[in-house]
């Protein structure tokens, strides 16, 4: 008798635990605001007689598939631009990093989502937590499979990003990218996979950068920002890349070099060129882990006028070489950005 008390209580007590679980998924009080701002992808996508095409479809339609969302929060949304995220530039990035620092500031919001491809989804979450001044969560969120597909994963990312800004724990962290169940910072965040369900990844960095009031590149003023170019290593690199950007003008280059950032002798002489005659050139790798650094390496930076991206990828390099060339051509402190990041330079 004693013992089948032991199991009606035990299971009571199981009960409850699982019923009290359940509930923290609601909530008692006015639901969080969240503001979508979609800008296309896959998540968006439609398919066609090849395979889809990105960016068709309008975030009404993608929200409809998903009416769960309103258990979580309450939405709202606007369609920012319809393009594959292939087609994202820096002229998209500055009125939507303005457009996210507008709505934050509004004071009418608890967080920000952002429908995204996810071709380039770690490129616009880097360059928007450098410019994002506000701790409140921001998350993009893409899916593999397009809207349409019987099997779409969109939905079901789109429902995890929002159960995870609406939690109090998602304020004062960098940008998020959300595929699936996963959940990614941007400074780590990297597409390492062409077709998987889930294609990103993450690189360890040796700066973290959760957006705030303080910190970051204030861009309010910026209608553009200086070209910079990525030329991509490999055995016995030529120069033509290299003089294609600087006879075109670009005030910056990345070289995604072959190892810890190594360029052929050609490269490195015209490169060191191209240095001293005011080209900004950082040097990076394509291979995605370890970074590359000025210390115990085969190049001489100091002496050829390079930087050395630290744990940046050639993509997040030309990102921060771009912001960072809006406000200063000071060499020294351009390295010190991309050794530390930019907690000194608040
Ligand atoms: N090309 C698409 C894009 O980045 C791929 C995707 O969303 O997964 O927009």
């Amino acid at each position: 008798m004693k013992h089948r008390l032991h199991c009606f209580a035990f299971l009571t007590l199981a009960v409850l635990l699982f019923a009290s679980s359940c509930k923290k998924e609601t909530f008692d009080g006015p639901l969080p605001k969240v503001h979508i701002i979609a800008t296309g992808g896959t998540i968006a996508g439609t398919s066609t007689d090849i395979g889809y095409e990105a960016g068709k479809v309008s975030i009404e339609t993608i929200l409809q598939a998903v009416p769960e969302l309103t258990r979580y929060a309450e939405l709202d949304y606007e369609q920012f631009c319809n393009i594959g995220s292939q087609d994202m530039s820096e002229s998209i990035w500055l009125p939507l990093a303005k457009r996210v620092n507008q709505v934050l500031e509004s004071g009418k919001y608890d967080a920000v989502l952002i429908t995204h491809g996810t071709d380039t989804m770690e490129e616009t979450a880097f360059f928007l937590n450098l410019t994002i001044h506000n701790p409140k969560p921001v998350i993009l969120v893409g899916s593999i499979r397009p809207s349409d597909a019987a099997d779409a994963d969109g939905p079901a990312s789109l429902l995890k990003a929002v159960q995870t800004i609406v939690k109090p724990n998602a304020v004062g962290k960098e940008v998020m990218c959300c595929l699936g169940s996963k959940v990614y910072e941007a400074g780590a965040a990297f597409k390492n996979d062409t077709h998987s369900l889930d294609p990103l990844s993450e690189t360890s960095v040796d700066w973290y950068l959760p957006h705030n009031a303080d910190t970051g590149f204030f861009i309010d003023n910026l209608e553009e920002l200086p070209e910079v170019g990525i030329a991509y290593g490999y055995g016995s690199n030529s120069t033509v890349a290299l003089e294609a950007f600087v006879n075109a003008g670009y005030k910056g280059i990345v070289f995604a070099g072959v190892g810890d950032g190594n360029l052929s002798q050609a490269a490195l002489d015209f490169a060191a060129q191209a240095a001293k005659n005011g080209v900004m050139i950082v040097r990076s790798s394509r291979v995605p882990y370890g970074g590359v650094y000025t210390e115990g390496g085969e190049v001489d930076d100091e002496k050829l006028g390079f930087i050395a991206s630290g744990s940046l990828s050639p993509q997040k390099s030309r990102i921060l070489l771009m912001l960072v060339l809006s406000a200063t051509r000071d060499i020294d402190v351009i390295r010190s950005y991309f050794r530390q990041g930019v907690f000194d330079h608040a």
